[in-house]
């Protein structure tokens, strides 16, 4: 095995890692992005409280309706009933009935409007519920595949991690550290193919004396454009 190509191996080991470690920050972010369902959780919440409090003034009116008509039934009684006979007295109480009645359809009209409330918040709910029920089961499943991909990618990264030790023992270490060095200064990337006479990393051409160095197994040649260790694939 040639100089470069250890390295190059090194880097395509390092290069995978990289993007497992990158991949599970944004899997454990995924994970934690509940925004989402809290908000449509929130949402059907606030439904369920406008429902409620919708039957509660549907109940109140439909009560007010019930004591009114019950206080004409009882004055009516007394009106019809026969007891009363002073006319000043009878026409009173009719009078009375009347106004009894008039308010009894202004309550009416008010219990209908309640009923169709309560009718618009029930179908408001029942959206809401079925939304929220979507948005939760699309989170459990998000969350499973990710779950599973990252126990995919944690063996992996097991896997990479003891190829890259088997690997590291022979390297040399001077061409470790050049490769560490460039690691850090060249975006991860410290090995590149030449590919039809090119680095493929910066694109830049390679002269006649480097594409021949790039053959010799035993030196390490630098891409004189982006610096790289050059490997000749
Ligand atoms: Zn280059």
């Amino acid at each position: 095995m040639s100089r470069p190509f250890k390295l190059y191996r090194l880097q395509q080991i390092d290069t995978q890692l990289d993007w497992i470690h990158n991949r599970l920050i944004e899997i454990d972010t995924a994970l934690q992005d509940d925004d989402t369902l809290k908000e449509v959780s929130e949402a059907a919440l606030k439904k369920e409280q406008d429902l409620e409090a919708a039957r509660k003034a549907l109940h109140r009116i439909e009560a007010e309706v019930g004591q009114q008509r019950l206080k004409i039934e009882q004055n009516e009684s007394s009106l019809y009933g026969g007891k009363i006979r002073n006319p000043k007295e009878l026409k009173d109480l009719e009078n009375e009935v009347t106004s009894l009645k008039r308010y009894l359809s202004t309550l009416e009209d008010r219990q209908l409007d309640a009923m169709l409330l309560e009718e618009d918040m029930a179908a408001s709910r029942k959206t809401a519920s079925g939304e929220l029920e979507k948005t939760h089961l699309d989170f459990e499943m998000r969350c499973s595949e990710l779950n599973r991909e990252k126990e995919k990618i944690l063996k992996d990264q097991q896997r990479l991690e003891s190829e890259r030790r088997a690997a590291i023992g022979s390297i040399l270490p001077e061409d470790m550290v050049q490769y560490v060095q460039l690691r850090k200064t060249r975006r991860g990337v410290a090995v590149a193919m030449v590919v039809d006479r090119a680095c493929s990393a910066c694109g830049s051409t390679l002269n006649a004396a480097l594409l021949n160095a790039v053959h010799s197994p035993n030196q390490i040649t630098l891409c004189d454009s982006c610096g790289r260790v050059l490997y000749k694939g």
